[in-house]
């Protein structure tokens, strides 16, 4: 094959997988359509690396050697990682996309220092973003998987510090474009004061906000993937990294929105910091939160007219989608109307309902978004919480002065009774107390989420 026809198929293929890319992300903007969309994606990836391996002058030993280890440990992770733990590893496949722009960056600049202004200022860029994006990443796997303390990390003069090293980075930056051939120094400086930067920028933000630093920080992998592109020429990268760079930044806001908070609030508030006030002082004047009994809550669901699941973080950890379905099944042969509440940050990653829920096979047709389903918990005979706490906090909605105040919630409290599934007095993830457990309409049912869900099946059956 003449070079010409050899690079135009890989122009083709770069072509096709760049389309492919974007369909698969549309897909992946609706449950229906979102594992077709992920499968779209991942052929769209296997063109670009075929076309990519066309390339002439390729040795294949070591991207044998790459693909080989890279597989084995993406197939591993697949299959080994918890549903719980898929944020820490979404927070390591960022930190690593991150690492592979830094290498480019690195490796290009080392072989070749003298090149042109542009290809400069994208080494630079590669290698910056890539840094933060490595080290920003390993440190919210850490807080994630609580090898770090989860509270924001704080000290005196802390944003005067990040922002003298984003200075200086960017003053070396200019230092580096216009000598690159006598700047090796300069670089390393560069990488190590960018690597500093990724985990001064992540320490101070509180556990509770790292689903958003993921989701920013994927937003930045994609970008130090561009640079990279831009630095070894390659279309599909440039296009890649974009599209990833774009989403990202979307579902930031799209998350930020849901929790009425701007990006500035979560990277700099400290959000956690200040432990809310004492359980006790908080309960008081509210009463005292209800218990019910398993036979109550199977009696009032097996004569209900509409039954509302509302899932939450707690529905995760029990594992409980699978017996929520049957629990729904049982229902809706004696007739019973059932749907699912979902809300956009249930749970500690963007969709982590909707993934868990589709595993089980719930009909998508069930499941109804937070504008959706709230005027419909009036008619609601019993809204019954999985395991959710922040997410039907009614004090976010009639407390000026929460914490969370104007996130929207999902409104069970509206409903004729709402039975909370959770397995004792546990905070939700913002650390605060939650005064729809102590509503008159509130009934308590202790126990791990998947243990009562399973009783309470036996019980629909035999009412
Ligand atoms: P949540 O507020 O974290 O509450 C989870 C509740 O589940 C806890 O109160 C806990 O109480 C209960 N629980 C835990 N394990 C359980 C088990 N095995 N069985 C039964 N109950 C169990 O959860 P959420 O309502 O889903 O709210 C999500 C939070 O994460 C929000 O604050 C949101 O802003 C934050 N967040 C999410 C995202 C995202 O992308 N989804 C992003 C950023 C922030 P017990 O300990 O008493 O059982």
């Amino acid at each position: 094959m003449s070079q010409e026809t050899l690079d135009t198929a890989i122009n083709l293929g770069y072509i096709v997988a760049s389309v492919l890319f974007i369909l698969g992300l549309k897909m992946l903007s609706s449950p229906k359509t979102a594992r077709r969309g992920n499968f779209i994606s991942a052929v769209g990836m296997l063109i670009a690396i075929v076309a990519t391996l066309l390339t002439r002058g390729m040795t294949y030993q070591w991207i044998i050697v790459g693909l080989a280890i890279g597989a084995i440990i993406g197939a591993w992770a697949a299959y080994a990682v918890k549903m719980t733990a898929m944020p820490e590893l979404v927070a390591l496949f960022n930190g690593f996309g991150g690492l592979a722009s830094l290498l480019v960056g690195f490796v290009e600049y080392y072989e070749h220092p003298a090149r042109p202004l542009y290809t400069t200022v994208a080494v630079f860029f590669a290698v910056l973003i890539g840094s933060v994006t490595f080290m920003g990443s390993i440190v919210a796997y850490a807080k994630l998987a609580e090898k770090l303390p989860g509270r924001p990390l704080l000290f005196r003069g802390q944003r005067i510090v990040n922002g003298a090293i984003l200075a200086a980075i960017i003053a070396l930056g200019f230092v580096f474009c216009a000598r690159p051939a006598d700047s090796y120094e300069v670089m390393l400086v560069i990488v190590a004061l960018s690597l500093l930067l990724g985990v001064l920028a992540v320490v101070p933000i509180g556990g509770a906000d790292m689903p958003v630093v993921i989701s920013l920080l994927n937003s930045y992998s994609g970008l130090a993937g561009a640079a990279a592109g831009f630095v070894i020429l390659n279309n599909v990268l440039i296009v890649s990294g974009s599209l990833v760079g774009a989403s990202g930044i979307i579902l930031t806001s799209i998350m930020c929105r849901a929790m009425n908070r701007s990006l500035g609030n979560v990277l700099f508030s400290g959000f956690g910091a200040v432990g809310p006030a004492s359980a006790a002082a908080l309960t008081d004047g509210q009463g005292a939160m209800r218990e019910t009994s398993l036979d109550d809550v199977a009696t009032q669901l097996a004569y209900a007219t509409q039954v509302v699941f509302v899932p939450g973080y707690g529905l995760a950890t029990a594992q409980a989608q699978h017996v929520v379905r049957e629990l729904a099944n049982a229902l809706e042969e004696r007739g019973v109307t059932v749907k699912y509440a979902i809300h956009p940050v249930a749970g500690r990653m963007p969709g982590h309902m909707n993934v868990l829920l589709a595993e089980a096979n719930v009909p998508y047709s069930q499941l109804y978004e937070l504008e959706q389903i709230n005027p419909d918990f009036p008619s609601t005979d019993v809204a019954v919480v999985i395991g959710a706490n922040d997410v039907v906090n009614p004090d976010a909605r009639d407390n000026p002065n929460s914490l969370i105040a104007g996130m929207p919630i999902l409104e069970v409290d509206r409903a004729h009774s709402v039975v909370v599934l959770k397995r004792g007095a546990g905070r939700g993830f913002s650390g605060l107390e939650n005064p729809l457990f102590f509503k008159p309409v509130t009934r308590m049912l202790y126990g791990d989420a998947k243990d009562s869900l399973t009783r309470l099946v036996a019980a629909v059956q035999q009412a």
